[in-house]
């Protein structure tokens, strides 16, 4: 097949560019960058020889080499991994396809927009765009590549000039090469520049960011040596000859298979920086050695921030599994439940079988029993953070308290153990703000005596929720209420229902079930009032048709005129929203309008109503009043611009 030339997409034109003339900061990480591709690329070989030995071809010694060559001012980069073939050479380097690089590059735009220069440090760690960071440091760059299995190797070739050509190439062996022509002033010319021709400064990037990639990562380093004479004593006299010597840079120790106490907290953070391309220690770190039936060690940690792409579909959550020391497998997402997918780390167990497949691994007994095990410990450990180290369980759950919500609410399909299990660990904002955050325990110790039922409120934030109408009676009695501040809460509590023995319930929805001797008194004038105005009650709720299910006089309002409240049944108005923007609308909150009947503007309403429900000054009564619940709930009225007009009338009135 003949050389062809081939357009980069649009986005990765645009990624290119950036990379090249805004990043100015740690353009040093295109080296872990590349050598962590062609780590995975080794692990993709390995799994698959695991269950086709074939695909080998006798070459099971993996490795990754690096070869610099300061007069051509070329690096290259080999590995002996699955290697590409055409198809995927356009697939996976000619186009941006994750969304983790389109957010990359939205994120990338707007810094540069800000401010000329964007660190490339924070942005590419976070994101890790990989290949294409080493055009930060090439002008050209050339990759050959056969992928194992087949025999036609590839070439592909980019000056980043917006095109790439692919041609058939040979290559003996499997695996990729990637040569990167470097820009002069990485090449040594330039002072306070790194020079990445120099076997040292290459050395020092390898031990620095790679360290504990589980394959070796070798260089030629040419020495000179006065030869010696069969004594092994220097020849006096002679000139130096020149030595090759192949080195591996990195150390590949399985750190987790060393003592606990051997091992120095930098070590760990240096291991974890290393194998998840993280760039901040972890937030927590859970190493476990479980010796008996089963036995595996596991290294577990909670990364210092959620990933930005946590919870989107194509996040990749999972564990890396070893046995005996040997990889198998990345992101084996059937240890750990739904709720615990920002947990990154590994398991080793000999009771792993190393010929296995995905298929197989998920039925494996083994696999189901080490999962419960880490499970209940990284229960444990948040358990034993929100007890004796609350702070740190804050900046948790301020990171990951979403999932364990989350993992509440689907609670629905998994049990109600899952409930039993994270109850305890959930926090809540309340109405009392010099509390903080409350755990649900914490909230009903307390409650006073009266109180039977654990109150909540919905809204965007604390401000809106205070000056919610259906808060007044609860502030004036006293009544602490949860504060759901965020879309999945109320999922959550509706999926928890109950807390030890507590029901919950919404501030913004039935009757509220106060008990004490004052409501029950209050709530008894009502009824008689609702009674006496039965009909005015009738006609506003046949004025108003179906924007409302019901119009009632309420007795949880102390100053203001109206609220709306959802049905007992059925959604609520914070989980309509939370549908809406799923482009779900069908699930519609049943609204009721309440009307707080010592409110002058009830008085107003009933001297109106006199007159009839056909007059107009009654409609417009009617309207507005719906309006206005509509407003406080945070809702847009359909019609805006008549409501402005009629408020606009009356005023003038
Ligand atoms: P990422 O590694 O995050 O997926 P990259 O842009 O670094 O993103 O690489 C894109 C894809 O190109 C990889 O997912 C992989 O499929 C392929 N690739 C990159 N480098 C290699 C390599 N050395 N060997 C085989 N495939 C590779």
């Amino acid at each position: 097949m003949a050389k062809q030339t081939y357009e980069f997409q649009a986005e990765t034109k645009q990624l290119l560019d950036l990379m090249i003339h805004s990043i100015y900061t740690n353009r040093e990480i295109f080296l872990r960058e590349l050598i962590s591709n062609a780590s995975d690329a080794i692990d993709k070989v390995h799994f698959e020889s695991l269950t086709n030995k074939e695909i080998l071809e006798g070459d099971d010694s993996y490795e990754i080499f690096l070869v610099p060559d300061a007069n051509t001012k070329t690096l290259s980069i080999s590995d002996n991994g699955i290697g590409m073939n055409r198809e995927e050479l356009i697939e996976n380097i000619g186009t941006i396809a994750k969304s983790g690089t389109k957010a990359f590059l939205e994120k990338m735009l707007k810094a540069k927009e800000e401010s000329d220069s964007v660190s490339g440090k924070e942005l590419i760690g976070q994101f890790g765009v990989g290949f294409y960071s080493a055009f930060m440091v090439a002008d050209k760059i050339t990759i050959i590549t056969r992928k194992a299995g087949e025999k036609q190797a590839w070439k592909w070739e980019s000056a980043a000039d917006g095109s790439y050509t692919i041609e058939e190439a040979e290559k003996e062996k499997r695996g990729t090469t990637i040569s990167m022509t470097l820009l002069p002033e990485f090449c040594g010319d330039k002072d306070g520049v790194e020079n990445f021709t120099d076997t040292y400064t290459l050395s020092h990037l390898v031990k620095k960011y790679s360290d504990y990639v589980r394959y070796p990562i070798k260089m030629n380093f040419e020495t000179e040596e006065v030869p010696t004479d069969k004594d092994g004593k220097p020849i006096e006299g002679a000139e130096k000859v020149k030595k090759n010597e192949i080195r591996t840079l990195n150390s590949m120790q399985p750190l987790w298979t060393k003592n606990k106490s051997e091992i120095k907290p930098e070590e760990y953070n240096e291991f974890y920086q290393d194998l998840f391309h993280e760039y901040e220690a972890p937030m927590e770190i859970l190493h476990n050695k479980v010796e008996g039936t089963i036995e595996y060690t596991s290294l577990l940690f909670f990364p210092a921030h959620a990933p930005f792409d946590l919870y989107h579909t194509n996040y990749e959550p999972g564990l890396q599994l070893y046995s005996r020391h040997v990889f198998i497998m990345d992101k084996c997402k059937d240890l750990l439940p739904e709720y615990l997918r920002f947990v990154k780390g590994l398991v080793d167990s000999p009771d792993f079988s190393l010929n296995i497949s995905r298929e197989l691994l998920q039925q494996s007994r083994e696999l189901k029993t080490i999962g419960k095990k880490l499970e209940s410990s990284i229960l444990k450990t948040l358990e034993r953070l929100m007890k004796n180290d609350r702070e740190k369980y804050e900046k948790f759950w301020a990171e990951y308290g979403k999932s364990l919500k989350i993992g509440v609410y689907g609670s629905m399909y998994t049990g109600r153990e899952t409930i039993d299990k994270l109850k305890n660990l959930l926090l809540f904002s309340t109405s009392d703000a010099q509390k903080g955050l409350s755990s649900l325990k914490e909230y009903i110790d307390r409650m006073p005596e009266s109180q039977k039922k654990i109150y909540y409120a919905s809204g965007k934030d604390r401000q809106s929720i205070d000056s919610l109408p259906q808060m007044e009676i609860l502030r004036e009695k006293g009544i602490e209420v949860l504060y759901l501040l965020d879309n999945v809460d109320e999922f959550a509590i509706e999926a928890l229902h109950e807390y030890e023995g507590k029901q919950f319930h919404s501030i913004s929805r039935g009757d509220l079930g106060l008990d004490d001797v004052e409501s029950q008194q209050v709530k008894k004038e009502t009824e008689d009032m609702s009674k006496k105005n039965e009909t005015l009650l009738k006609d506003i709720k046949e004025t108003l048709g179906d924007k409302v299910a019901d119009v009632k006089l309420s007795n949880r309002l102390k100053n203001s005129a109206v609220c709306l409240v959802a049905d007992e049944q059925g959604p609520s108005f914070a989980m309509e929203q939370v549908f809406a923007e799923a482009n779900n609308p069908m699930f519609k909150a049943k609204r009721i309008l309440e009307i707080n009947p010592h409110h002058k503007l009830f008085e107003r309403l009933q001297n109106i109503h006199l007159d009839g429900k056909d007059n107009a000054a009654f409609k417009d009564y009617c309207d507005l009043l719906y309006t206005q619940a509509l407003l406080i709930e945070g809702m847009v009225p359909d019609n805006p611009a008549a409501m402005a007009n009629k408020i606009a009338e009356l005023m003038a009135q």
